[in-house]
């Protein structure tokens, strides 16, 4: 039997899966359901989008270093699916890789004149 739990912003009762994780509550899931929740996260989200870009800013600048080193360190893990994504793009893009390789190599021809 599928084990349900009430939200507590629209009050259905719904199964357990229809919640997100939450370590700290008594059961571990989240008080709203993922679909209360992703409404809330984006009324949230718009009222305060210019304040939160800021932060985001301010944050990736104050930790370009740590960025780089955790894309890295992923990009090391994950090389096979990297290259499976680039092949991917290279494939889907090969017209517009041609003409810029194409406008590249006259623009260097006439630089070289
Ligand atoms: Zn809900």
């Amino acid at each position: 039997m599928t084990q349900l739990k009430r939200c507590c912003h629209c009050e259905k009762m719904l199964a357990v899966v229809e919640f997100t994780s939450a370590k700290l509550k008594p059961d571990g899931l989240s008080s709203s359901c993922k679909a209360c929740k992703r409404e809330y996260d984006a009324r949230r989200y718009a009222a305060k989008r210019e304040k939160l870009l800021a932060q985001h800013k301010t944050w990736r600048r104050a930790n370009g270093e740590r960025i780089r080193e955790y894309r890295d360190q992923w990009r090391a893990v994950n090389l096979e699916h990297v290259k499976a994504v680039q092949r991917a793009y290279d494939q889907r893009n090969a017209d517009k890789i041609r003409a810029r390789k194409a406008a590249r190599r006259t623009a260097l021809r006439e630089i070289n004149l």
